[in-house]
């Protein structure tokens, strides 16, 4: 029968059989009916906004709402023709805007389920990892520092397990938990401390419990009953061009006023319509309508690719960051190397081993039973699993017949001190026979610094200088050969509450290999051309540190290395001095990794970080680029980061990086293209109102036809445009400049002044040969086919004969799209409802000649830039 009393009340063996639990877990089949039963563990979302909705939204925005106005004026002044066509455009761009937002979620949605959190849970008595959405009340957790709480739990078994549970609290020191049931009566949230929340963050120790609670029935959910929707992250690109795009508008609004107003008092016998609809063709030519949705959908791309290769963009800023970076600070194991530890030498007994010619002895058993026994790995089906230095120890001691489950069991661990990054010292205490002995494994100073005796040859002796210095003289050698080197000790401890790491005794030393991946080498190369820096980060020794970080090419002498120890010890100004020359930071504490991110960041650069532990997240947090780790990283460093990597590899950042560079290169040509198109037309539109009054030069409708069908899509087709050849050739980025620096405002400028030029030069033309509808249709035809041109010009930096016309097939599609609907107009009646005249050939020759002209203005102008910027350099 279920007791009244609250989780915390209880006995943990209550609580487990309150919820048909058992210490094992639940079977796989029982927690597949549960989770049938009571739905998944999730935390109901806000409603999401409907489709209709988010159709009707399309409609919001000051160009449509001009071109709605228009429409419905064209339709009263029974001008029913341009009126449908209008209102026809609107709907079919409100159209086009819902399906390419929709699709844009829809990719970002994904990215997300592939970010799902995981938990390590017990079924059917071994340990598993599952999605967190998929964890029922009964089933046993098992909480590792850097772990998000994924339901509620009553702890039934904890080590030294802190958790942060500011967000339900409010408190921001972790509480301390323990597993034994609380009297106390009207106990609050803080202080139940035999219970882990959902959302809190366990920052240190470990802890098994049962779950009590899932989804909106935790406590989490019960504040959070309604989750605001998360926010829409615009980058910054996108915000500046929202207010560029803002500002274009105004400006376009009143221009079209006064256009308005001067057409009306020139030429008072013209209809009203006529003025009307001359500065709506005006407001319809400026206006870049579509600059943030072909924005939104370039980095929308942009992300989907990045996801292929193995980097996942949790925040849309770090796209464009990613173009800028100079600095990529990476973790050494993981991430630099495979993390696949493997023992490969020992020492004891003042001697030193290969792997396999060992000497058993004393000290050999007595190390062998420290790493085993002072050891978090769980086995599973002849494997062992957890952390690679702790299963290597595992894996080596089993092949010399260290069984560790039945060690285990000899040998009951009774209390333990968790090891971390900081302290690089792991401990416990286990009881065998009612006699206690700490074992602890760790760093080798780290483990010198709590030893006072040391074990040889059977006997235990004072450790003095000389043994000190033979130890550090082995690892010595070990570390210069690349090998991770932990030290193993142990005590006989005074009763069940000596758990100081004091006094202890030496026994020796294990070195593992972890050979550098083999993609490393390459990524640190193309690093080095793409103007940016390989930093490596560890918490390993220094001579370790260095022998990989020459293998893979990160640093070549000592005088690159600097340790914790010496960041420690250095003021600001030596320290960024430092910075400039040293790749190498060995044996550093989270806190050195904020220090040498906010150092980096002084001197200027933007930063990438990588980082997997829970003392990762606020050096993760100052980077410009937080990198999280898919496979290894902790719940909180993922939360964190801007990117996960999904592979872990260093080589992916710089794939990421590439990618990144690509993306904004896209987003500049895009933007070049747009804002040339809409310069020119604006240019052509005001010289021929100004130069010839009486006449009608593009209707709002022609105009409207060149925006969506010449701009728009050729514009989303640059978008995935391939990478130039030297994108990983030239430095980075400067991030402070905008999209319009280095000659790029200058090149929309002038190419729409030419642009202009020869639109306005065919409209003379067709004027010399026949009335306004021939200066019109030739002025349509040839703005249309520049268009069609200038994006094939658009898309590289160098000559279009040196590039690879067919590589982009989407461009190549767009412009097809163009040309066919261009001969749609000529041959079809829907050229007469746009108001074009049928041309003959020698005027279509004039419309093509000066159209061509655009690819030989292009040319040169890329031809004098580029000469321009070899003399400057
Ligand atoms: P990297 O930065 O290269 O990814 P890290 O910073 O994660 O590595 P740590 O795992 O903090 O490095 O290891 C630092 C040192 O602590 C190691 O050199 C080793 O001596 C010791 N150490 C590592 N893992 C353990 C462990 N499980 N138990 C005890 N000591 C360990």
């Amino acid at each position: 029968m279920k007791s009244s009393l609250n989780s915390w009340e209880q006995s943990s063996k209550a609580v487990l059989e309150n919820v048909n639990s058992k210490e094992v877990g639940l079977s796989e089949a029982d927690a597949k009916l549960r989770l049938e039963t009571n739905g998944p563990n999730i935390l109901s979302q806000a409603k999401k906004q409907s489709h209709i909705v988010k159709f009707l939204k399309q409609f919001a925005d000051i160009m449509i709402l001009i071109l709605l106005v228009a429409g419905i004026v064209s339709i009263v002044f029974k001008e029913y023709v341009d009126g449908a066509i209008i209102l026809a455009i609107v709907v079919i761009n409100a159209i086009i805007g819902f399906f390419q937002e929709y699709k844009a979620e829809k990719s970002l949605e994904n990215l997300k389920k592939l970010t799902t959190s995981q938990a390590k849970v017990l079924r059917d008595g071994e340990v598993k990892k599952i999605n967190c959405s998929d964890i029922v009340v009964g089933d046993i957790v098992i909480l590792e520092a850097g772990d998000i709480v994924p339901a509620d739990i009553r702890l039934i078994e904890t080590a030294m397990l802190k958790c942060d549970e500011s967000s339900l609290t409010g408190e921001s020191e972790p509480t301390l938990k323990n597993p034994d049931a609380i009297s106390k009566k009207n106990c609050g949230l803080a202080d139940r401390t035999n219970m882990a929340y959902s959302s809190s963050v366990v920052v240190y120790g470990r802890g098994v419990g049962v779950v009590v609670a899932t989804g909106m029935d935790t406590e989490i959910g019960k504040i959070a009953n309604i989750l605001k929707e998360t926010e829409k992250n615009a980058t910054p690109l996108q915000k500046s061009l929202k207010t560029v795009g803002k500002m274009i508008t105004v400006i376009v609004l009143i221009v079209a006023v006064v256009i308005f107003l001067i057409e009306f008092l020139k030429n008072p016998n013209s209809s009203l319509l006529d003025a009307f609809m001359t500065a709506v063709a005006v407001a319809v030519a400026a206006i870049p309508e579509s600059l943030p949705t072909v924005v939104t959908i370039i980095m929308a791309m942009g992300v989907g690719k990045l996801a292929k290769r193995g980097a996942i963009i949790k925040k849309l800023h770090a796209v464009e960051t990613l173009g800028c970076c100079e600095i990529i600070c990476s973790d050494k194991t993981g991430t630099i190397t495979k993390n696949q530890m493997t023992v490969k030498k020992l020492s004891y007994n003042q001697k030193t081993f290969d792997e396999i010619n060992i000497e058993r002895s004393k000290e050999f058993e007595m190390l062998q039973n420290i790493f085993v026994l002072c050891n978090d790995s769980v086995s599973s089906k002849k494997k062992f699993l957890g952390d690679p230095t702790e299963t290597a120890l595992c894996d080596y001691a089993f092949g010399l017949g260290f069984n560790k489950q039945k060690l285990d069991e000899q040998n009951p661990r009774i209390f333990e001190i968790p090891f971390d990054s900081k302290r690089k010292i792991m401990s416990c205490v286990c009881d065998r026979n009612g006699k206690t002995t700490m074992y602890s494994k760790g760093g080798v100073d780290e483990i010198l610094n709590i030893c006072s005796h040391a074990l040889i040859d059977g006997q235990v002796v004072q450790l003095n200088d000389n043994i000190k210095q033979q130890i550090l003289e082995i690892n010595n050698q070990f570390t210069n050969v690349a090998l991770r080197v932990l030290a193993g000790a142990y005590k006989p401890c005074f009763g069940f509450d000596d758990h100081e790491e004091e006094n202890m005794i030496y026994v020796g030393l294990a070195g593992m290999i972890d050979p550098p991946r083999d993609e490393v080498e390459v990524a640190v190369k193309k690093c080095g051309e793409a103007g940016m820096r390989a930093v490596m980060i560890t918490g390993d020794h220094k001579s370790t540190a260095l022998s990989i970080a020459k293998s893979v090419g990160i640093a070549t002498k000592s005088s690159e290395v600097l340790t914790g120890a010496q960041i420690d010890m250095m003021s600001d100004e030596v320290f960024l001095e430092k910075l400039k020359k040293v790749s190498v930071f060995a044996r550093v504490s989270p806190e050195n990794k904020v220090r040498i991110v906010e150092g980096f960041k002084k001197l200027g650069k933007v930063v990438a970080m990588t980082g997997d532990g829970v003392n990762d997240a606020p050096s993760l947090k100052k980077a410009n680029i937080g990198v999280g780790m898919g496979i290894t990283g902790t719940d909180v460093t993922k939360e964190v980061a801007d990117m996960i990597l999904t592979d872990d590899s260093f080589s992916t950042i710089v794939i990421a990086v590439e990618e990144g560079r690509k993306v904004y290169t896209n987003i500049q040509k895009t933007v070049g293209f747009l804002f040339t198109t809409n310069v020119c037309e604006v240019l052509a539109m005001l010289i021929c109102i100004i130069a010839f009054p009486e006449m009608t030069f593009l209707l709002p409708v022609q105009i409207l036809f060149i925006n969506f069908i010449s701009d728009s899509f050729p514009a989303i087709a640059l978008g995935v445009e391939p990478a130039e050849k030297d994108i990983m050739q030239t430095p980075p980025r400067d991030a402070k400049k905008s999209l319009f620096s280095g000659g790029n405002g200058i090149k929309i400028i002038v190419m729409a002044l030419i642009q202009a030029g020869l639109v306005v030069c065919a409209f003379i033309i067709g004027k010399h040969f026949g009335g306004n509808m021939v200066a019109s249709s030739m002025a349509f035809y040839t703005l249309n086919l520049i268009q069609a041109l200038y994006i094939l010009c658009a898309r590289t930096n160098s000559s279009i004969f040196k590039t690879n016309l067919f590589q982009n097939k989407w461009l190549l599609g767009a412009v097809g799209f163009n040309i066919l609907m261009t001969l749609i107009l000529i041959f079809t009646p829907l050229g007469k409802i746009l108001g074009l005249v049928s041309l003959s050939w020698d005027r279509w020759l004039i419309v093509i000649g000066l159209a061509s002209l655009i690819i030989v203005f292009d040319e040169i102008y890329k031809l004098i830039r580029k000469s321009i910027r070899k003399s400057d350099n």
